[in-house]
């Protein structure tokens, strides 16, 4: 694969892609003790449970606006370095209230860090505000309110993340009424650790342009063939899957087959430092073990500018500079 190929990503926590050696240096600034979770630059977890821990113990070294300004602008700056023209990265203003912050100071600090980067680099970003299934519907429909409130031009979708194995997509329909009435576009993560049926319950309750993940629909023939039909595009995260065993090795990751069945694939990087992957390694992974050659790759890049939740205006300059 060409180096130089230029790359979007539409799947990414922000949380998820703290780098370690920023994290290392806001451990040190906060006195806080990370090293159970963070040695020599790699984040240390073994299990599920011990992933969850190291993820809440790397949020909790974020505290303020400018940190996650800079936390912002590094991880955008780093998507830059390797060709990375647009971003869209997932956020959730209930983690601001959670932490203290407050969602609006947790948002504008995201969105200091993303004019910081653009004026540097000219990538473009925007953000996904992101309903976590396990606090609840209730919950979910807070997410979805404040992003429709907030009438932030840099905000431009919604989605569900969390415990996908945690009631049914049903119970958070209202959620994604409120964010489709305000013009967010809408993904959601499904078809990841449960299998086809939470991709067409998705299909059928919430009607999103995308899905996160759903690679798992290929347990389901009749599903992939109305996945390709309705020209539902998947934000496919190879490696996340494979550290996360959703398949146990890269052979047997239905990328390549949903490509070919019709399916719209892109490949973003999930949770990178976390799965010990980034977009660079997501984009060689798919020429070096799915075989795609640079002209499919770019297609997938098209078809992720085509997917993505900007203003049209916007969505043409990115097409030009592919
Ligand atoms: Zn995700």
């Amino acid at each position: 694969m060409r180096s130089d190929l230029k790359k979007v990503e539409l799947h990414c926590h922000l949380e998820g892609a703290a780098p370690p050696d920023l994290t290392e240096a806001q451990a040190r600034k906060y006195g806080i003790d990370i090293s159970a979770h963070l040695q020599d630059g790699v984040y240390v977890w073994h299990d599920f449970a011990s992933f969850l821990e190291c993820y809440d113990k790397v949020s909790e070294v974020y505290k303020t606006e400018e940190d996650y300004a800079l936390l912002t602008e590094t991880y955008l700056e780093e998507l830059a370095g390797i060709g990375t023209i647009y971003s869209e990265l997932i956020v959730s203003p209930d983690h601001g209230k959670r932490i203290g912050l407050g969602a609006d100071a947790y948002i504008s600090g995201v969105c200091e860090g993303i004019r910081r980067a653009k004026a540097k680099s000219s990538i473009e970003a925007r953000l996904i505000v992101t309903g976590e299934r396990h606090f609840g519907p209730e919950s979910v429909i807070g997410a979805a309110e404040y992003a429709a409130k907030a009438a932030n031009p840099l905000i431009t979708g919604f989605n569900l993340a969390g415990e996908e194995r945690m009631g049914r997509v049903a119970d958070y329909a209202r959620a994604f009424d409120i964010a489709r009435d305000a013009g967010l576009g809408l993904t959601i993560h499904a078809g990841e650790v449960c299998g086809a049926f939470s991709v067409s319950d998705a299909l059928d309750a919430v009607r999103p342009s995308r899905i996160g993940h759903g690679v798992r629909a290929i347990e389901d023939a009749d599903l992939v063939k109305r996945l390709a039909d309705l020209g539902t595009v998947l934000e496919v995260c190879p490696g996340s899957n494979i550290a996360l065993k959703v398949f146990p090795d890269f052979d047997s990751h239905p990328l390549r087959r949903l490509r070919d069945a019709g399916v719209k694939v892109t490949i973003s990087s999930d949770d990178p430092p976390f799965f010990h992957t980034s977009l660079k390694r997501e984009y060689e992974l798919a020429s070096q073990a799915f075989g795609f050659s640079d002209a499919d790759i770019n297609a997938m890049t098209q078809t992720a500018i085509e997917a993505a939740f900007v203003d049209e205006e916007t969505r043409k300059a990115l097409l030009a500079r592919l």
